[in-house]
């Protein structure tokens, strides 16, 4: 279903309003005064908080747009979108969707452009059966947790997650939206069967692997090049009640490893499974974001080794009152196949929501100390598992030492679980891990503390190119062409051709920098 599009001659006439209201906008004391009088799209644009929506988690760049877009409806985006067109390739005017701004390079912002507020799009989610599956229309700009607490009321849950639920859909789907459910369930983007979307052109069109399914995979994954996603069709399944939830830790790399790669192979096994690498510094480990207090033997001093680096293995089983004890039974009989170190084994209830909100937890009390909105220099890879002991022998101990901040994830995923027809892009692997360095710099790191974990990032890439580890970014960054050609690989052609097709002028995403307003080849 595409909306027909307006006459040439009005969207001119548009466009111009658009750039004057843009070029006139009034100065502090009296701002959004000339927007008064102006078109009801020109009255969605507030010039308010632009500082804010110049920057993002990383906290690196300040580039605000001209801007922000507080949209009502799809039709509102492609209302924007489509004047942004009209004022053709003579401007530098771009258009950056925006749902919770936690990138960490950029990718959402829209410098001297307009940022599409996706909060504002408010449209509640609404439960749908179709073909004998259940699932929840949800809006582009809905955030996880918002969307959670609203299928719950209905007994069900996205099957899908990401560790941390206060991003937003159009945000991972864009990406790829990965958690430990993902070894099982596959990304968020193979959890999706319908989208809404905005394209480069101000088109409003509806897709699926069915209906314009060339658009559907492009944008699944797209980092926001291809379209703007006003809506997606999300699989939902009964959501448990409670969640048994295991940390143990491992002093051996190899049989961390195997256990781990054991683990996703099960038909019976747990229901997450993620694990990370601890940085042993006199008794107090690099873990920040999901703390068991007080008993947590991993987050406590209590651990009797001189070893540096840890592993520490995190499941979870996902159970109700009813099915507590076959749960306790399948726990028992997985984890008596695993080689941790016997002193570590730490478990414990909680509620579903609770387990998947736990960063949030985190993040709270990071925010009370003033260390959540600091820089947050991430390098996420993709290693492919037959070359993950190369990578940890050239990284862990030796590029990472003791003074490395934030924690390391590291988790297996099967490959079998994505869709190749997304344009999300992984290994060319049957299981491939998930790498995450989520460094913070702290206040009293300064400048030099960001210098450093930037060198450590490059020097982690150089590994990688050295030991000819086929690894791929996750949440990429690149500032030129050629790197980007070499991310994407043969898929660059298909990146190119989806780009003309949906995206001719370069308007979306600007902030990926992977192409410039009106410079597509
Ligand atoms: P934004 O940062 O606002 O946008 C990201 C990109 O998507 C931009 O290019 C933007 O233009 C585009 N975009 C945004 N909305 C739309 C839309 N509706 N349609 C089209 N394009 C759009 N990722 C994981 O996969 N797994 C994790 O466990 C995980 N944990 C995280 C924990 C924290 C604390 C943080 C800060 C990030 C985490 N991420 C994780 C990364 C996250 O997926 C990215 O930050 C992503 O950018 C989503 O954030 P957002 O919703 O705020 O989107």
């Amino acid at each position: 279903m595409k909306s027909p599009p307006p006459p040439l001659g009005l969207l001119r006439l548009a466009a111009a309003a658009l750039l004057a209201v843009l070029a006139l906008r009034a100065p502090d004391s009296d701002r959004g005064a000339p927007l008064r009088a102006a078109p009801p799209l020109l009255r969605r644009l507030s010039f308010r908080r632009l500082a804010a929506a110049g920057q993002d988690f990383g906290l690196r760049l300040r580039r605000p747009p001209a801007a922000i877009l507080r949209p009502q409806s799809a039709a509102d985006v492609a209302a924007a979108v489509r004047l942004v067109f009209a004022v053709g390739r003579g401007s530098t005017l771009t258009v950056a969707a925006r749902g919770g701004g936690h990138s960490l390079h950029g990718q959402s912002l829209a410098p001297g452009g307009i940022v599409v507020s996706m909060a504002s799009l408010q449209r509640p989610p609404a439960i749908v059966y179709a073909e004998g599956e259940i699932f929840v229309d949800a809006s582009g700009g809905e955030r996880w947790i918002d969307l959670l607490r609203e299928t719950l009321k209905h007994g069900l849950a996205p099957r899908s997650w990401t560790d941390y639920l206060h991003l937003t859909v159009g945000g991972t789907l864009s990406n790829a939206g990965l958690s430990g459910q993902a070894f099982r369930h596959g990304p968020q983007i193979s959890n999706v069967r319908e989208l809404e979307v905005v394209t480069g052109r101000g088109e409003v069109v509806n897709c699926s692997d069915k209906e314009n399914d060339d658009l559907f995979f492009a944008v699944l994954g797209g980092l926001g090049q291809f379209g703007i996603i006003t809506r997606a069709r999300i699989v939902l399944e009964p959501a448990p009640k409670m969640v048994r939830w295991i940390r143990v830790l491992y002093d051996d790399f190899t049989t961390f490893i195997r256990d781990q790669e054991m683990l996703i192979s099960l038909e019976k096994t747990f229901d997450y499974i993620e694990g990370f690498v601890m940085i042993n510094r006199s008794g107090i480990l690099n873990s920040w974001r999901s703390s068991f207090n007080p008993q947590d033997p991993i987050g406590s001093a209590q651990l009797n080794t001189d070893r540096k680096i840890l592993f520490c293995l995190e499941m979870a089983k996902n159970y109700d009152l009813w099915t507590l004890q076959e749960a306790q039974k399948e726990v028992d009989e997985v984890l008596s196949r695993l080689g941790y170190l016997p002193s570590t084994l730490f478990q414990t209830d909680v509620t579903y929501v609770d387990f998947l909100d736990r960063v949030h937890a985190s993040e709270k009390k990071l925010r009370a100390q003033g260390l959540w909105e600091i820089p947050h220099p991430w390098l996420n890879l993709f290693v492919p598992a037959s070359r993950i002991h190369d990578f940890a022998a050239g990284v862990f101990g030796r590029i990472l030492t003791d003074s490395s901040s934030g924690p390391i994830l590291l988790y297996p995923v099967n490959k079998s679980k994505w869709d190749n027809r997304s344009s999300a892009v992984i290994p060319d692997e049957q299981v491939f891990y998930l790498v995450g360095f989520l460094h913070a710099v702290l206040p009293s790191e300064g400048e030099g503390g960001l210098k450093k974990a930037l060198e450590n990032n490059d020097r982690v890439l150089e590994v990688c190119r050295r030991e000819g580890i086929k690894a791929k970014q996750y949440l990429p960054h690149y500032t030129g062409k050629s790197e980007w050609m070499e991310h994407f690989g043969e898929r660059w052609e298909t990146l190119l051709r989806r780009k003309l097709a949906y995206d001719p002028m370069a308007i979306l995403a600007p902030g990926q920098r992977i192409f410039q307003k009106g410079k597509v080849p």
